[in-house]
């Protein structure tokens, strides 16, 4: 399908900005400092100084989630530490597939953390991240030779949360990996777990036909019927989809500058439900992706 633009990730945002202020203060290793918040409050500094304009307006709270919740982080990091590595990108050329793990501490033992600075409303993580945890733990493993012993989300939002991973859960994240790679779009057979991760998601018409019978559909398709635009650098899409109109809400204006009109489609976002329609509406994050279709 020629002329679908896809857009990954806004330059910057909320999420961006922590991941840079974290990688600042690992390689500082402000968290071995005797004041862990002011080693943090530091790299924040360099991170929002270094963004060359205003930090977006979602920052300030994600910000000061970050600096209270500094001791904590540097607790998860355990107390044997030989080396923190922060966002290396290690690549199993075998399996051809690669991964940005946000911190991996090496010491005694491995530790695996994944910064997340979106809202996260249950205790139990979704199938998303532990699929993205059970990548990253094989990938620590084809680097370190051991899979890491403790793997944890740590949340801006609400602080340490614990991840427990099975082999199995690792060996069915590469098998869905292996599918989606292997996946002819001409004999596509689209599933919820498989069509997740596909790099072909967003021009697959039978990914888009089977979506909506999915229990957890993640993706939402339609003509711009209007656009609101906010002050603070995000943008409310209006779209008539096939079951009626509904608002996707959140997204970087920077990437959506002229769509009235145009057919979109976006992944990896978010289900709000409402009041008025069984439909839900939808919100932007940091995972999602979106094309302009063409006409
Ligand atoms: S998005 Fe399409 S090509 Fe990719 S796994 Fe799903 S059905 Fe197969």
């Amino acid at each position: 399908m020629s002329g679908v633009v896809q857009i990954d990730r806004p330059a910057q945002n909320k999420g961006s900005l922590a991941h840079r202020a974290l990688d600042f203060w690992v390689r500082a290793h402000g968290y071995e400092a005797a004041d862990v918040r002011g080693s943090m409050r530091t790299a924040i500094d360099q991170a929002v100084a270094e963004l060359g304009s205003e930090a977006p307006s979602d920052w300030t709270l994600t910000g000061k989630r970050l600096l209270a919740r500094a001791p904590a982080l540097a607790e998860a990091f355990g107390d044997e530490v030989d080396d923190v590595i922060p966002e290396r990108t290690i690549r199993d050329a075998a399996l051809r597939i690669y991964g940005t793990p946000d911190i991996v501490v090496l010491g005694k033992e491995i530790t695996l953390i994944d910064l997340k600075t979106e809202q996260i409303d249950d205790d139990e993580l979704s199938p998303w991240i532990k699929f993205q945890l059970s990548v990253y733990a094989h990938l620590v493993a084809q680097e370190h030779g051991r899979l890491p012993r403790r793997i944890e989300v740590f949340s801006t939002q609400r602080g340490r949360m614990p991840v427990q991973l099975r082999d199995t859960d690792i060996s069915a994240a590469l098998a869905a990996f292996e599918a989606a790679r292997r996946a002819d779009p001409s004999a596509a057979n689209p599933a919820e777990d498989t069509c997740r991760y596909c790099h072909r998601r967003l021009r697959c018409d039978a990914q888009w036909h089977a979506a909506p019978s999915w229990s957890k559909r993640d993706c939402v398709a339609g003509r711009v019927t209007r656009t609101e635009r906010s002050m603070n650098g995000l943008t409310g899409l209006w779209l008539e989809t096939a079951d009626g109109p509904v608002l996707l809400s959140g997204v970087p204006t920077v990437l959506v500058p002229d769509v009235d009109g145009a057919s979109i489609r976006a992944v990896r976002v978010s289900a709000s439900p409402r009041a008025d329609s069984d439909q839900p509406n939808w919100r932007w994050g940091t995972r999602s992706a979106l094309a302009v279709m063409s006409p």
